[in-house]
């Protein structure tokens, strides 16, 4: 049997209201079970235009037109805006998700603050704002949260540390083929990571000449083969401008034979322990979390 699982990130404020939703409407519509990890503290999203200096970021920022994507008024948010708190704002949203009947988890409490410096974070200062998301979460849904997924794939030993006394019963902040027990140097780790082999769409969009069909051909040739694949969209892209494409992905997963199964059945299998290094991905800029052996390497372009 060939399966994908489905991995929503929700980034932003203006994702969360506008995007989850008629997300979460495409996948009932394939019967598609689904994943959403959610942002649950500040939107600072204005703090990482600081990223559009980076060597090598402003062309991908342009071809993928950032600005229309994500809307300006969220590109000052925590600059010369305030950062609205996502999870106070749009509680009512998230709880909608769960009710009808998918899997939520935490994304982040600060997607901003997470991305550009859980590596230098100390371990308390990435435990508490690991709790500040768990905390948030548990306000809106009455129950802990079970799973994780860290913004930009940025994990180290003090994020695998705060899941593991958490008690999570998975993170997916990786990106490889098949689930594992993560270690890093001689520390292992006891939350599975379940990691994503699929390219996202953002990161097909931003290598030049790619059209949407030539991508979803891509994502479907790849979801074909062996192995426990997981796409991750996002609800700022997914669900807004390219809701039309993800529908139409998920109906070619349907016409391949290719059954979309819940993220969490990554966990049926028994898991080997591998190495979680940092590596790079096509189309993404900087470094990310990555399986270290197996079939991933480079995704080719
Ligand atoms: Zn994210």
């Amino acid at each position: 049997m060939r399966t994908v699982a489905l991995k929503i990130d929700v980034d932003t404020d203006r994702g969360t209201r506008d995007g989850v939703l008629p997300l979460a409407n495409i996948c009932r519509r394939h019967h598609a079970p689904a994943t959403f990890f959610f942002s649950l503290g500040p939107d600072h999203t204005g703090r990482a235009i600081r990223r559009v200096f980076r060597p090598g970021f402003f062309s991908k920022v342009a071809r993928t037109h950032v600005a229309g994507n994500y809307g300006w008024k969220t590109l000052l948010y925590g600059t010369l805006l305030p950062g609205p708190h996502i999870g106070r704002r749009h509680a009512a949203i998230m709880r909608r998700v769960a009710d009808l009947g998918f899997e939520t988890g935490i994304h982040c409490h600060d997607h901003f603050t997470w991305q550009d410096y859980v590596h230098s974070m100390s371990p308390d200062q990435v435990r508490h704002q690991l709790d500040l998301a768990a905390s948030t979460y548990h306000d809106i849904f009455g129950v802990p949260a079970r799973c994780a997924a860290a913004p930009g794939w940025q994990a180290c030993p003090a994020s695998l540390a705060a899941y593991d006394t958490l008690g999570l019963d998975y993170a997916s902040d990786t990106r490889g083929l098949g689930p594992f027990l993560p270690k890093i140097g001689t520390a292992t780790f006891r939350t599975p990571q379940i990691p994503t082999d699929l390219p996202t769409l953002d990161e097909r969009l931003g290598l030049p000449g790619r059209t949407l069909e030539a991508i979803t051909a891509e994502i479907v040739h790849l979801a074909s083969q062996p192995g426990f694949h997981v796409l991750t969209a996002h609800a700022e892209l997914e669900g807004l401008r390219y809701a039309p494409w993800f529908d139409t992905l998920l109906r070619a997963f349907n016409q391949a034979g290719i059954e979309i199964v819940p993220l969490h059945d990554g966990l049926s299998t028994e898991l080997p322990t591998v190495n979680l290094i940092q590596g790079e991905v096509e189309g993404r800029s900087g470094q990310v979390a990555v399986r270290a052996i197996g079939t991933f390497t480079r995704i080719p372009a």
